[in-house]
């Protein structure tokens, strides 16, 4: 982490994680309930993502997935339309676009993405944690629960709530393989005899102990601890990057409100309506963090955000909601923690264009273009004709000159083609296929064979000739080759 983006207090906390403490053992993290704006913002956000999440495998095109990632058998499908490992260089840029947009959206952003979209933060604070509350109650009540001896009220709320979470884990890791072998097969795996689909019950089994121990157990370490997004934070962010932050500049020094004074109101002073109680509070020198501790109480990671960016900070924004709420009872101005940036904070300013985002963007949107020319340039069927090597070419009796070549097509879709050749250019030229029969290509499949091209001596201009074949299926034209055909020296 940059040394720049923090405020100057102590920076011991920065020897340790917040979870561990002095003996190495975990710190168990009891965040107290977040309220407000941004938590309610959070909660339909989360609602959008859970309904496109689990509603995504439903989806059919024609009998198809709309989205499958079946790694096993190679069979990709993206918002209806077929990849195969044919198009891995489309996937690889893909990859980069995607690496390059998180990258971007951090510089500006932050760790934005962590706290609102990432299915880790959503399935742990939005789902299971609201869970946890519903039964255990706020946090401390469920610190009261963890200590109390083993009632029968105890032993009920423990085992409704792990039975909870694991049935959700059991529907993550359904969902989870619906994404790679198809939700047809997710159920055939469900409703038929556990021998018929033993590889595919097994991950099943795997997969809802994995996020069951993840949410249940693993928790914020997730995050803190095994993330590498996480972990890279320290080199994308600088003092311009909007991360969740405390105003250092009007928060300082803290102190906690005492019985017949005011503390100061920086705003007050800008707008010139600064009260006697505020002038007393000048006189003290506070600054506007009353030290109630609340932010650090909400935090699902257990810091405190008042030290400064840490990397543990997944920009929640649930101390944002509860230092809010705090100014707004002691009749201060909102945002003494909010989304800024450390130059916006001592400078109250920020530029969000500089080199470094310019140069991320230009990148970026030169990696989307590219994909985009390459993925219109992309056919369902992918065709190779090649010469057959070491071959000369043949002259017929009828006047034209034949060259034996090699065909393979490999057809990326779930539909069968028949497929037939045409000469584009020049047109005047024939195919002769060997066996006679022309081919079909099964789906998901390839097919292979030899033909003949024949063109009229006269239209050949010498020893090497530039033609163009078109594959036609049904009438229509599936794509173009480019091939050389070789014609008597002249
Ligand atoms: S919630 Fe706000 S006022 Fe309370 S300790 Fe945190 S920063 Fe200070
Ligand atoms: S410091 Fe605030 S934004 Fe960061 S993880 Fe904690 S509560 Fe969330």
């Amino acid at each position: 982490m940059s040394s720049d983006i923090h405020n100057p207090v102590d920076e011991q906390f920065r020897d340790k994680i917040s979870t561990v403490d002095k003996s190495g053992k975990r710190i168990w993290i009891y965040p107290k309930k977040p309220t407000g704006k941004f938590t309610n913002y959070r909660i339909w956000l989360s609602y959008l993502f859970l309904i496109i999440l689990f509603g995504l495998p439903f989806i059919k095109v024609n009998g198809e997935p709309f989205v499958l990632f079946n790694i096993l058998e190679r069979n990709f499908i993206l918002f209806g339309i077929h990849f195969g490992p044919q198009d891995f260089y489309l996937f690889a840029i893909a990859m980069l676009i995607l690496l390059v947009f998180i990258i971007l959206f951090t510089v500006i952003f932050g760790r934005l993405f962590c706290g609102w979209i990432c299915p880790q933060t959503v399935f742990m604070e939005l789902v299971y944690r609201r869970i946890e509350y519903a039964i255990d109650g706020d946090y401390n009540a469920q610190k009261k629960l963890d200590a109390a001896p083993w009632t029968a009220d105890k032993i009920i709320k423990r085992v409704s709530k792990q039975a909870i979470f694991f049935a959700i884990a059991v529907l993550i890791s359904n969902t989870f393989l619906a994404y790679i072998v198809g939700l047809d097969e997710v159920v055939k795996i469900i409703q038929e005899p556990i021998s018929l689909h033993m590889g595919g019950f097994i991950a099943m089994i795997v997969f809802s102990f994995a996020f069951y121990i993840v949410f249940a157990r693993l928790r914020e370490q997730v995050c803190t601890t095994i993330c590498p997004y996480g972990r890279l934070q320290g080199v994308m962010l600088d003092n311009k990057s909007l991360v969740v932050a405390y105003d250092f500049v009007r928060g300082e020094p803290r102190g906690k409100i005492q019985k017949n004074k005011t503390i100061s109101q920086p705003a007050a002073v800008a707008t010139g309506d600064a009260t006697g109680d505020y002038i007393a509070s000048v006189q003290n020198k506070l600054g506007d963090c009353i030290d109630c501790k609340l932010c650090i109480h909400v935090c699902p990671t257990g810091i405190d955000i008042r030290n400064g960016t840490q990397l543990e900070c997944v920009n929640c924004t649930a101390c944002m909601d509860a230092c809010d709420e705090v100014m707004e009872k002691v009749n201060r101005p909102k945002g003494l923690i909010r989304i800024d940036s450390i130059e916006g904070i001592t400078k109250k300013g920020n530029k969000l264009i500089n080199p470094r985002s310019i140069a991320y963007t230009g990148v970026l949107l030169g990696l989307i273009i590219l994909e985009v020319v390459l993925f219109s340039l992309r056919s369902d069927v992918e065709v190779l004709l090649l010469r057959t090597g070491g071959l000369l070419s043949q002259e017929n009796a009828d006047g034209t000159i034949s060259n034996l070549y090699n065909y393979q097509m490999i057809n990326k879709t779930n539909d069968t083609y028949q497929m037939e050749f045409k000469m584009l250019e020049p047109a005047s030229g024939t195919f002769e296929i060997v066996g006679g029969k022309s081919p079909t290509v099964e789906k998901n499949n390839k097919a292979e064979g030899a033909l003949f091209i024949k063109i009229p001596k006269g239209q050949l201009e010498g020893g090497k000739n530039k033609i163009v074949v078109g594959v036609y299926s049904e009438g229509k034209l599936v794509t173009k080759v480019k091939t050389t055909f070789f014609g008597p020296i002249k």
